[in-house]
């Protein structure tokens, strides 16, 4: 078995070519960018790994359901509720089935579990903790949460730090460690260091878990930029280079084999580090790279 290390974009892009030709891995996701949203909770990463393996996301934007209509947050919008984030209606109705579990009693592990289930996806999918926690972003307006940041601000303001509220309390969720333990090895797919791998490597005992697993990393920064998102003004801030040699930094001692584009390799004291494509345009790329990856294994 393997485990996958995810945040929302460039890792489901991956997972979606892995399941072609593996089928046999687990997900951790990050939860940090989570928020309730009209009456739910919303856990964009979670949703956009289990679109991806079921294979409904939206793969122009990489978020949200495929052909989705917005009736129900058009509708709020007319009633005066302007929702913040644009939420289609069968993307809404993962979060009605999450929220009424959660509210029953169910935990996220659980709750998680039973959609992807529903959507017919056969692996394991773990969030990162069952505890809320927030990452803000900080900036000379004050702090913001990630999706203010990002979704209603586009990212625009300056970034002078990021911060993860509530991290400090938060455990790894029942079968992260266990899943962990179990793999062959752990791949950090292509995500945001910052904000999406960050949070899941701060939680206590997760780091420790790593520790003597073979771990591989891929590149989310080609060159000098992101594919996408705002990860190269968040690694800024930190003091981290804007580079795939700033991304190995940011994971220091952790990863064995780091994965970047092609031309863009480097020689490092401490890791292997191979190139390939790393541009997942196509389901094809991402097969690909998939099968570029469980080569290395
Ligand atoms: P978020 O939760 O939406 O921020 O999602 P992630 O953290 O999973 O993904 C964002 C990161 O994925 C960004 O830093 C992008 O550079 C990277 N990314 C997106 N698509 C690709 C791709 O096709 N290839 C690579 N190498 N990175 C990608």
């Amino acid at each position: 078995m393997l485990t996958f290390l995810s945040g929302g974009t460039g890792t489901p892009k991956l997972l979606a070519g892995m399941k072609e030709v593996e089928r046999d891995f687990a997900v951790v996701v990050n939860t940090a960018e989570d928020v309730w949203v009209s009456g739910n909770k919303i856990c964009p990463d979670i949703d956009s790994v289990i679109y991806a393996l079921a294979g409904i996301i939206d793969d122009a934007k990489w978020w949200g359901v495929k052909n989705d209509t917005f009736h129900t947050h058009n509708r709020l919008k007319e009633l005066g509720i302007d929702e913040g984030m644009m939420i289609g209606d069968a993307d809404r109705a993962t979060h009605v089935f999450r929220s009424e579990l959660l509210r029953k009693g169910f935990s996220l592990k659980e709750a998680t579990e039973m959609l992807a289930r529903a959507m017919g996806v056969e692996q394991k999918i773990l969030p990162m903790c069952e505890e809320e926690v927030a990452t803000q972003v900080v900036t000379p307006e004050g702090k913001m949460h990630f999706q203010e940041f990002w979704v209603k601000r586009r990212g625009e303001p300056e970034v002078a730090g990021i911060e993860v509220e509530g991290i400090d309390r938060a455990r790894p969720a029942e079968e992260v460690l266990e899943t962990i333990a179990e793999s062959r090895a752990v791949i950090i797919g292509p995500s945001n260091p910052v904000t999406s791998i960050g949070p899941i490597l701060m939680i206590d005992g997760i780091r420790r878990a790593l520790e003597g697993k073979k771990v591989i990393a891929v590149s989310p920064v080609i060159g000098k930029n992101p594919v996408s998102g705002p990860a190269g003004k968040f690694m800024k801030a930190l003091g981290y280079d804007v580079s795939p040699e700033g991304v190995l930094d940011f994971y220091r001692g952790l990863i064995d084999v780091f994965v970047v584009q092609q031309g863009d390799g480097f020689e490092s004291d401490s890791t292997e580090v191979v190139e390939t494509n790393t541009i997942m345009k196509t389901a094809e790329d991402a097969v690909n790279l998939a099968k570029f990856i469980l080569n290395l294994l």
